[in-house]
């Protein structure tokens, strides 16, 4: 063998060595249904992961529709990170069934369910009529608008990492560790700003803000929606229109991504102001991150307030 075509051939070799030396630490796909679960991901898995998340900030969880593309990005997940608590009943399940990956199937080391060690909030106590149309049947599903349970979620997604790629754990630790502690420190911060707002009343649209009002004290006097995911009827309004007016509760809160025509029409009546906050990473264009998130509905809120 002549030098040049023994030079070609090392560098092949050196080449698949190298190629396979890259496989071996390539990075985890993760898939998420919704935006915070893939912000805190991010945090916790850095850059030893791709994440992905299928929900948009800016759209219901609730309601979406099971495109292909997102049946492919299931398919290629190594790990798929839900919300539970039935919130994305309507679509994950035809997603999982679509991407045909026996990874992330329910009970795999690929699936994670991120409700599994959060405390439940509104968890119904008798049978659950669901032909009434609640979409709520398991427990209020929005804990993730409380930022005490992003500590624990990101206990989850840790521990989950882990398992996945045991050659990681450190990495993973210390990446679970500094969130936290960051996150942790903004709680503190967002509680003290935060205290003038304990015990004011408010209004919501749908039942999507417990967890966010339960942290900061807030108490959610009533809902347009009288049942989750059901329209309101017209003599529904009618009493929440007296319900605020008799009890002077000046601010009506919903999601940015809902209609604005019932909580401004139900807002002029009581002579009421109107809140609408992003709910979600992403929720706005400048909201990046799981802690941005907070700043954003904080800030919104001190003025939503002023004056009230
Ligand atoms: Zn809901």
């Amino acid at each position: 063998m002549s030098t040049v075509k023994r030079i070609l051939w090392l560098t092949v070799w050196a080449t698949l060595a190298l190629g396979v030396g890259t496989a071996a630490h390539a990075k985890l796909n993760i898939v998420t249904t919704t935006s915070e679960l893939a912000a805190i991901a991010r945090a916790v898995g850095g850059d030893l992961v791709e994440v992905k998340a299928i929900a948009r900030g800016d759209q219901d969880p609730h309601f979406l529709e099971a495109k292909p593309s997102y049946m492919s990005a299931v398919n290629r997940a190594d790990l798929l990170i839900y919300n539970g608590l039935e919130l994305e009943i309507g679509w994950l399940p035809l997603l999982v069934q679509g991407g045909r990956n026996p990874q992330v199937l329910a009970g795999q080391q690929g699936n994670l369910d991120a409700s599994a060690d959060i405390p439940i909030l509104e968890v119904p106590s008798g049978m659950v009529d669901r032909s009434m149309g609640d979409i709520h049947p398991l427990g209020n599903p929005h804990y993730t608008l409380d930022p005490r349970n992003g500590l624990i979620i990101a206990e989850a997604i840790a521990a989950r990492l882990q398992g996945l790629s045991p050659e990681n754990a450190a990495l993973f630790s210390r990446n679970l560790k500094s969130f936290q502690q960051e996150l942790q420190r903004h709680i503190g911060q967002w509680e003290a700003r935060a205290k003038d707002l304990r015990g004011r009343r408010v209004v919501t649209y749908h039942k999507n803000l417990e967890y966010l009002a339960s942290w900061l004290g807030l108490v959610v006097a009533d809902y347009i929606e009288d049942k989750p995911g059901v329209p309101p009827s017209p003599r529904h309004i009618a009493e929440l229109v007296d319900h605020m007016k008799r009890d002077g509760i000046g601010v009506l809160l919903y999601a940015n991504f809902q209609d604005a025509t019932a909580p401004e029409r139900v807002a002029a009546q009581a002579n009421a102001r109107t809140l609408a906050l992003p709910i979600s990473v992403g929720g706005e264009p400048e909201i990046a991150t799981y802690i941005d998130l907070f700043e954003t509905i904080l800030g919104r809120l001190e003025k939503g307030f002023g004056g009230r």
